[in-house]
Formats: structure tokens, C-alpha cells, sequence
């Protein structure tokens, strides 16, 4: 017997056909056993018609208020979970985030989970032996006593930091592919699922685009040390052997991995914005009188390019923001211009981030060059370029995304056969 937490996303639970088929699948476990806690997510495009409703209501709006609209899809699949588990005979109980409680910090819209007490849930096990359905995404901060929401996709976090505070054996991540992919299977359809994955690699995924798991998911899990394993809710659960490893990709640690490849995985990310401050003068202090601002407006600058000038006077400088952040950051510079000094700012958004990631890079030199010399082939600019010890990242032209994801799919020996 062990205790589990199951999550199912949106798509899983997208109507209630869905969401008998996820009870089905929290039958199978409680039924062979297992001490079950399942979170779940609001039904797929709830969010987004919640968060369109809150923008049309008031473009600038409190986000304490933006809160307590957007928790409301979580609430409504937990209680309709719990009602499809009672009828088919199981003790089952919703929760919301304030009722068990999940303690976050105060920063509406993307919170932090700082405490959890599972307590109770476990008494439940133990003494009812019901199911605990808790709704995902959403959280109580204590000192003003309102609802909270921990950012797009915060259910994968929710259910992590719920295996950490009931202890449990493993923390199953159901949703609409059966595991983590060397890239998106959507869209390069050659994508090899990966059987595991180390939580280092699977964070830079995360964070560079693939939105399987939200990235503090990750980061909850390889501080807890949970077990954390992607899979899909669309096998049907009669054809689930209980005794077999199902179809899926362990995210654990990096000694658990036996073959190593250099490259584990593609991400991109479309939402990015490029500005380039153009003549600035080369001398102490501009990098702080520019990226000061933008850091105090809490903007996330990710890659910067700056070359060394010729005549040692005047340089450019181009860097990247999100592009949520694009006309706040554009904002901040043309403020702060007087103490920066500089002739010109250009700006684009139809650029993409594509990221190349593995642990392997460590101790392997020359990956990213095979894949400047495969773009240039395919004729794709490369506009800027950083890089880490697991991981480079390569500025583009949008509209070359899908073409350099699947060439360096291809180069790095990706494609599945
Ligand atoms: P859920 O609603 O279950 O939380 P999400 O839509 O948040 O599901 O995440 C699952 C989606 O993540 C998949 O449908 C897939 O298109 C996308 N995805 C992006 N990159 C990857 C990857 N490397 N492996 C698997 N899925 C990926
Ligand atoms: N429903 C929330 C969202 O769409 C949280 C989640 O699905 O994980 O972002
Ligand atoms: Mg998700």
C-alpha cells in the first residue's frame, strides 16, 4: 500500500464525461490500495474565459479581485470530482486551497505555496479512508485572509507541494500526452518520450518553454525530493495493469539516470521581445543605468548582447523581456534616457527563444556550434545567443521557430525511429 497524489489538468477533466473517466482512474488506485489525495485543475479554456472576463471588466484591475474570479474553475472540478467519486461509491471530500490550508505569500496573481499541513488529509486516510479532492492553483494568505493563485499552469505546483506535506510515495501528473518529450509532440511529431528525466534538465525545459510542468513544480519536487511522473489520462483505466510500469517519464534525480545522452531536449518559447538601444556610450555604468529600472519595474531581462565598440565611444545593446512586459520595459527606457544616453530604440516581437538543453553539455565541447552551422544552413538568423553549462539558447525570427526546432531535433539525434 502506498499514498499517492494524482493531478489531473484541464483537458483531463474538460467535461464530465472527463472527469468520470478520471474517477475511474482514482477507483483503479484506491481500489488496489493506495491512500489517494487528487488535485485538479479547472476545465480546459475555464482560466482563459475567466481571465478574459476580469480584462474586460477593467483592462487595470486588482489583482486580489483578479484572484477570486480565476480560483473559481478549480473550485467548481473539485466539488464535481468529489460528487462523480460519492456515486460511484467512494468516500470522497473537496478542499479548497483555504480550507486544507495552502499558505502562500501575498503576490496575487503568482504566489508562492510556503506552507501546507497535510494533517488532516492523512487523519482522513487513516480514519475515513477518503479520498481528498483538492483544488489546484489556488492558495489563502494568512495575514489578509484572501484567496491567491499561484500563476498560469499552478496546479502541477499545487499537487507537488501537496505530495511533499502528506509524504507521499509518488506524485502523478495525468494530462494529455503520456510524458515528457525530447520536444513538443505537437509539434514535431518525431518527438521521443523520455523514460526519465533529472529535475535539473526538465527545470531549464520548463522555464525555456515546455509547458508540461510549471517550473516551480520542478523546483518543489527536487527540493522535497518528490517522485514526480508525467502521464497520460486518456489511457483507459480498464487497460491499466496494476502490477506493470505504465507508459510515462520520471522526473528524478541525475544519478538515477543510467544513459546519458549530450542533448536531452528542444523547448522554445514564442513569448519573447527584443529592444536594442542603439549608440550608447561605452563606459561605466549604462548596463546599470539601464538594467536598474527595468529590475526596480520587476521586469526579467533574460538574454543581453552588447559589443565592445570600435572607437571605444558608442556601442549597442540588445537584450530580451517578456513579451507580457514589452511596452512596460519600452516605457522604463524612454523614462530613464536623460541618465542612459542614447540615440535610438528599436524593438521587435516577432522573435523566438529556441533553447538546446542536457546535462551531457557539461562535459561535451562544441554542441552549440553544430547547431549555429545547422541554422545557417537552413538560412535562419541568429540574432542573439546565450548559454549556460547545461543548456544554449539562440534568438530568431518567429516565423523560423517550427524549421530550427525540428532541424536541431534532427542534428542532435532526437527523431525517433
Ligand atoms: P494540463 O492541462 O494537463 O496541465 P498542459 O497543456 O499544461 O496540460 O501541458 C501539456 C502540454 O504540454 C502538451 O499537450 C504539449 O503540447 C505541451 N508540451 C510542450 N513541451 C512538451 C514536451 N517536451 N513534452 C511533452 N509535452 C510538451
Ligand atoms: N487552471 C489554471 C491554468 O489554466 C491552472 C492549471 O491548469 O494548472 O493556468
Ligand atoms: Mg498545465
Amino acid at each position: 500500500m502506498g499514498r499517492l497524489v494524482m493531478k489531473f489538468g484541464g483537458t483531463s477533466v474538460a467535461d464530465i464525461d472527463r472527469i468520470r473517466n478520471v474517477a475511474c482512474h482514482v477507483k483503479r488506485e484506491v481500489d488496489a490500495g493506495h491512500e489517494v489525495a487528487v488535485v485538479v485543475s479547472a476545465m480546459s479554456g475555464k482560466t482563459n474565459e475567466l481571465v478574459g472576463w476580469c480584462a474586460q471588466a477593467a483592462p487595470l484591475h486588482d489583482t486580489r479581485e483578479y484572484d477570486a474570479v480565476v480560483a473559481s474553475g478549480e473550485q467548481v472540478t473539485a466539488g464535481l470530482l468529489a460528487i462523480t467519486l460519492q456515486a460511484m461509491g467512494i468516500q470522497a471530500r473537496s478542499w479548497q486551497g483555504w480550507q486544507v490550508p495552502i499558505l502562500t505569500s501575498n503576490v496575487h496573481g503568482s504566489a508562492r505555496i510556503l506552507d501546507i499541513d497535510g494533517e488532516e488529509l492523512i487523519a482522513r486516510f487513516k480514519e475515513r479512508n477518503e479520498v481528498a479532492v483538492i483544488a489546484g492553483f489556488q492558495g489563502l494568505n494568512k495575514e489578509t485572509g484572501r484567496i491567491t493563485t499561484l500563476g498560469r499552469g499552478g496546479s502541477d505546483t499545487s499537487a507537488v507541494a501537496v505530495a511533499a506535506a502528506i509524504r507521499a510515495d509518488r506524485c502523478d501528473i495525468y494530462t494529455d500526452v503520456d510524458g515528457v518529450y525530447t520536444t513538443d509532440p505537437r509539434v514535431v511529431p518525431k518527438a521521443r518520450r523520455l523514460d526519465k528525466v533529472a529535475f535539473e534538465e526538465m527545470l531549464e525545459l520548463a522555464s525555456l518553454g515546455a509547458k508540461v510542468l510549471q517550473v516551480r513544480s520542478v523546483e518543489l519536487g527536487m527540493v522535497h525530493n518528490v517522485r514526480v511522473f508525467v502521464r497520460s489520462s486518456f489511457d483507459r483505466p480498464e487497460d491499466i495493469d496494476p502490477h506493470g510500469t505504465p507508459p510515462g517519464t520520471l522526473i528524478c534525480s541525475e544519478e538515477e539516470i543510467v544513459e546519458q545522452q549530450v542533448v536531452t531536449g528542444i523547448a522554445f518559447s514564442k513569448d519573447e521581445a527584443q529592444i536594442s538601444i542603439r549608440d550608447v556610450q561605452d563606459k561605466p555604468g549604462v548596463a546599470a543605468a539601464i538594467f536598474g529600472p527595468l529590475a526596480e519595474a520587476s521586469i526579467n531581462v533574460d538574454m543581453i548582447v552588447q559589443n565592445v565598440s570600435a572607437d571605444g565611444a558608442k556601442t549597442d545593446l540588445t537584450f530580451t523581456v517578456p513579451a507580457a512586459d514589452y511596452t512596460r520595459a519600452k516605457d522604463t527606457i524612454a523614462k530613464a534616457k536623460g541618465k542612459i544616453g542614447y540615440q535610438r530604440l528599436d524593438s521587435a516581437t516577432d522573435v523566438a527563444k529556441v533553447s538546446v538543453i542536457g546535462i551531457g553539455m557539461r562535459s561535451h565541447a562544441g554542441v552549440a556550434a553544430e547547431a549555429f552551422r545547422a541554422l545557417a544552413e537552413r538560412n535562419i538568423n541568429i540574432r542573439a545567443i546565450t548559454t549556460s553549462e547545461i543548456k544554449f539558447s539562440v534568438l530568431i525570427d518567429a516565423a523560423y521557430t517550427e524549421l530550427a526546432v525540428r532541424t536541431l531535433h534532427t542534428l542532435y539525434g532526437l527523431d525517433k525511429a
